[in-house]
C-alpha cells in the first residue's frame, strides 16, 4: 500500500484529503471525526482512506480486551467493576486505532448495532422516570 504522503493529489481529490486529514487532527486531539465518502469508482476514495490508515494515532487499551477498554475508563463486562491495582495488574497496551470499512449495501443494524429495550439497565435515566 503507498503511504498517504505518496499518494497523487490533484484537484478532484483535495477536498477528500483534506477531510481526512482533518479526521486523522481530530483523532489525535481525542474526538474523532468520522468519515462517509461517496462518489464515481475508481475515483481514489478507499485509496485515500486505506492510506489514512497508516496516519492514525495509537489506542491504549487494558491488556487483551476485545471491547478496547480505556484503563481509565473501563466499559466492558470483564472490567467495568476492577479497580485500578487490578487493571494495573492485567496491564495496558497500545495498539492500531479502529478502522472499520463499511460496505455501501451494509444496513443500519450491522454498522451500528442494535438496542434490546428489554434488557436496558437500570441505570439508565428513561428507566428511573417509568418509575414514577
Ligand atoms: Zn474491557
Amino acid at each position: 500500500m503507498i503511504p498517504f504522503s505518496m499518494l497523487e493529489r490533484y484537484e478532484g481529490n483535495e477536498a477528500l484529503f483534506q477531510t481526512v486529514m482533518m479526521s486523522v487532527v481530530s483523532s489525535y486531539a481525542g474526538e474523532p471525526l468520522h468519515l462517509h465518502a461517496e462518489g464515481l469508482r475508481g475515483t481514489g476514495k478507499t485509496t485515500i482512506m486505506r492510506a489514512a490508515r497508516g496516519i492514525l494515532p495509537t489506542i491504549t487499551r487494558i491488556k487483551g480486551c476485545i471491547y478496547n477498554c480505556d484503563p481509565l475508563d473501563p466499559h466492558c463486562p470483564e472490567h467495568r467493576n476492577l479497580s485500578g491495582s487490578e487493571i494495573e495488574a492485567i496491564g495496558t497496551e497500545e495498539i492500531p486505532m479502529p478502522f472499520l470499512e463499511i460496505s455501501h449495501s451494509a444496513k443500519v443494524g450491522t454498522v451500528a448495532g442494535s438496542i434490546d429495550l428489554a434488557r436496558r439497565p437500570s441505570c439508565m435515566p428513561f428507566s428511573r422516570a417509568g418509575k414514577r
